[in-house]
């Protein structure tokens, strides 16, 4: 069994395991109860300390939380303190102007809402889910300095904040007293806006950094290659991830991969998860899994994170 590695999260002293889980999908209020539960135990067993959820997580938007909340109760009751759970709200979450944004109003109200269904007295994580260009940041970052001070969270992140809102949001929480710990940006292989910016601002600021969908929702794997299985998220109808995102074009570049992962002795996925891992700012690999045997391997990518100068330009030509 390939053995899991911890990494500092930015200039705190909190570690994380180099490969995290998100729950995003499958773990919903229509999906399966004991699927969900298997996956979180093996994660667990496998190292995988780092469970990541918002709010607005199903469908319905909740039941992730209420689903994980169920999980914990039952299997973990006796090691929260093995557990580092973040949770978040940016998102549309309930009808008003109050169910939505950056408001200290939404984001105090969803934390409480969101303790609730966990069954928690506080996650680790909090993050603001997304910029909101009409609430002043002055006001949303106040309101994650309140939460720490409340005993809600441990710490704070954001989520797909640009570089430069990044750097503003980083001297304000620090300004506060509550430093900025985390950043949750989207990057992978064909998603690679963060390489642009966002990853200096982290390693100067010293936060941390913890890619979401470093598969690119799966088209960085195999379950692609010969057509859209029926039990597959682009099958699925959720929107996220259309049948037409998967084109000719982009299949003839993930085959041209599979070679350089073969050669490598790794699947695509673990390809796809090593080489957001390989910047010394990314703390960990946020990954996710429809099935006990996604998480398997993609732990097993941690057999090979190194990559030599050549096999680096050899993905950048074929990307
Ligand atoms: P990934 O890019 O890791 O995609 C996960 C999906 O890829 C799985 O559900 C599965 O899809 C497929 N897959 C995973 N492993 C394998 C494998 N080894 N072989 C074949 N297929 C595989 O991440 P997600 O898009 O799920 O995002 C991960 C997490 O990031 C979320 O759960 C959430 O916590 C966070 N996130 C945060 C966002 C934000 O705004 N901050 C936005 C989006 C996600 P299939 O169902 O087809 O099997």
């Amino acid at each position: 069994m390939t053995e899991m590695t911890y990494q500092r999260v930015g200039a705190s002293g909190v570690r994380l395991p180099a490969i995290s889980l998100g729950l995003w999908h499958n773990f919903g209020g229509d999906d399966s109860y004991r699927n969900a539960r298997a996956m979180v135990r093996r994660a667990f067993d496998l190292g995988i300390t780092h469970f990541d959820i918002a709010n607005n997580y199903g469908p319905p938007a909740g039941s992730a939380e209420r689903t994980f909340g169920r999980i914990l109760r039952r299997d973990f009751a006796r090691r929260r303190d093995e557990l580092i759970i973040s949770t978040k709200a940016g998102y549309r979450m309930w009808p008003g102007p109050y169910g939505d944004g950056g408001t200290r109003k939404y984001l105090v109200a969803s934390l409480d809402q969101s303790l609730r269904r966990l069954g928690l007295d506080y996650v680790d994580i909090f993050y603001h889910h997304r910029p909101d260009p009409e609430t002043p940041l002055e006001e949303t970052l106040g309101a994650l300095d309140h939460i720490v001070r409340t005993s809600r969270a441990l710490y704070v992140g954001i989520s797909s904040y640009s570089a430069e809102d990044t750097r503003r949001a980083a001297v304000l929480l620090r300004d506060l007293g509550t430093p900025c710990f985390i950043h949750q940006p989207k990057y992978s292989m064909l998603v690679r806006g963060i390489e642009k910016g966002l990853l200096t601002v982290l390693r100067e600021e010293k936060i941390g950094c913890i890619p979401f969908s470093p598969l690119a929702q799966g088209l960085l794997t195999d379950r692609y290659l010969n057509g859209i299985p029926a039990d597959s998220r682009a099958a699925g109808g959720m929107g996220f991830l259309k049948p037409t995102d998967v084109t000719d074009a982009l299949l003839a570049k993930l085959r041209q991969l599979q070679e350089i992962a073969r050669a490598r002795a790794q699947t695509l996925a673990q390809l796809a998860v090593a080489w957001v891992l390989r910047h010394p700012e990314v703390t960990s690999a946020l990954i996710g899994a429809s099935r006990v045997a996604q998480i398997d391997d993609a732990v097993g990518a941690l057999a090979n994170r190194h990559f030599s100068a050549d096999e680096l330009q050899a993905i950048d030509r074929i990307l």
